[in-house]
């Protein structure tokens, strides 16, 4: 017990608590979409929970511990003392606030998904203002969820024709006009990652199908695979990246079951498609051995780790390793899924520091790696994979 103690507190050589943090894969964060109190915003489901039990996860004793050190507060402070203070000083002087979080964590960018939230409705100009102001201390940089194209041409049902064309014509103003610097897509949620390529003429007939008959499965899943792998045609002529959503997701919309990395054997198997880089998002929690696992065998598969940064708590270490154990560095990046509040962005990077610093140092005690390899290695993840992956549109920030 002495000796882990005298390991833990004493021997740990490598810190990479100063080395700069680009987050690939957040949302916005805003008071407008902050709609539960502050410790109930620290989970995935759509199910409001009870703070009984939010309080009473390890999730939340990590939070509670990280916040009392960076507000330096008494450790012996009660829950709601805590969360009223938080909520004190955010709301008196957000930009203040904000900056402070970005700068412990050495945050320099945010790679922002804007289609969420997707329930309910859309983000205004004034919460986008609001957003691009208050994190200006740092580049935000754009990310484009195919679907919110798409689903507003479904919404509109216009022809076959029409929507290919407004389709593809918006996706290509966005990475020529509004700076996207990488697609993303959520089919998982709607009809799966196992995506099948679709001739055009079936997918002709499936759309009319689908406007007839909105909750014809097949012909759904006909379109949402046709249009989503056009966009990876023109992620291939573009050379950006796109994000998959893969794994954890909003309970109860998203059956899990339907976003295992595994399902996308046909198209990662494609010789067509391994020109497109595609990154699994959210570290396809919990399917995380077998990401790692494909990020080996498939040289344009890559992996970002949000959400099971910070949302998987004590799980983060072994997780690293599970990971690494096939993964090489230099395809798996740093990502916290961040929404809503401005904390769980820095709650991540307080994590990824020390869990993936101790995960080096063992590798280090074990002679496996050098110091100056831990530090190249922690590099790649926390931030030069990002800066290496998304070429296209990387001098165009969102914020000013
Ligand atoms: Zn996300």
């Amino acid at each position: 017990m002495f000796i882990k103690e005298i390991k833990g507190d004493y021997t740990m050589t490598i810190d990479i608590s100063q080395l700069p943090i680009i987050d690939d894969h957040c949302h916005p964060f805003m008071p407008t979409r902050e709609k539960r109190d502050f410790d109930n915003c620290f989970t995935l489901s759509l199910i409001p929970p009870k703070s009984i039990d939010t309080r009473n996860t390890l999730l939340f004793k990590m939070v509670r511990k990280e916040m009392i050190s960076l507000l330096q507060l008494d450790p012996a402070i009660t829950d709601d003392e805590l969360i009223r203070h938080r909520n004190e000083r955010y709301r008196s002087n957000p930009k203040a606030y904000v900056d402070m979080l970005f700068k412990d964590i050495g945050l320099e960018s945010l790679l922002v998904d804007y289609g969420f939230p997707v329930m309910g409705s859309r983000l205004s100009a004034d919460e986008l203002d609001w957003f691009h102001q208050t994190s200006s201390s740092v580049p935000t940089r754009r990310i484009h969820r195919v679907e919110a194209t798409y689903h507003r041409l479904f919404e509109e049902r216009v022809g076959f024709e029409e929507l290919e064309e407004l389709y593809i014509s918006e996706l290509r103003d966005e990475v020529e006009h509004q700076g996207a610097i990488a697609f993303k897509t959520v089919i998982a949620y709607h009809t799966g990652l196992k995506m099948n390529k679709i001739s055009r003429s079936q997918a002709t007939a499936s759309y009319s199908k689908f406007l007839d008959t909105p909750d014809d499965l097949a012909a759904e899943k006909d379109v949402r695979d046709y249009l989503v792998l056009l966009a990876f045609e023109l992620c291939m002529e573009y050379d950006i990246p796109i994000q998959m959503h893969s794994g954890a997701g909003d309970a109860p919309m998203l059956d899990v079951k339907l976003s295992s990395p595994l399902l996308m054997h046909d198209i990662v198997s494609d010789p067509h498609y391994q020109a497109v880089k595609i990154i699994f998002i959210h570290t396809a929690y919990p399917f995380v051995e077998e990401a790692g696992y494909l990020v080996n065998q498939y040289h344009n598969v890559y992996l970002d780790l949000s959400s099971m940064i910070p949302f998987s708590s004590i799980g983060v270490q072994p997780k690293l390793r599970q990971i690494f154990e096939m993964a090489p560095f230099t395809k798996v990046m740093y990502g916290s899924d961040g929404f809503n509040i401005p904390e769980v962005s820095w709650l991540g990077g307080r994590i990824i520091k020390k869990e993936l610093g101790k995960f080096l140092n063992d590798l280090v005690e074990d002679q496996l790696i050098s110091e100056d390899y831990a530090y190249t290695a922690a590099g790649l993840v926390l931030s030069e994979n990002a800066r290496n992956l998304y070429l296209r549109n990387w001098d165009r920030r969102t914020n000013g």
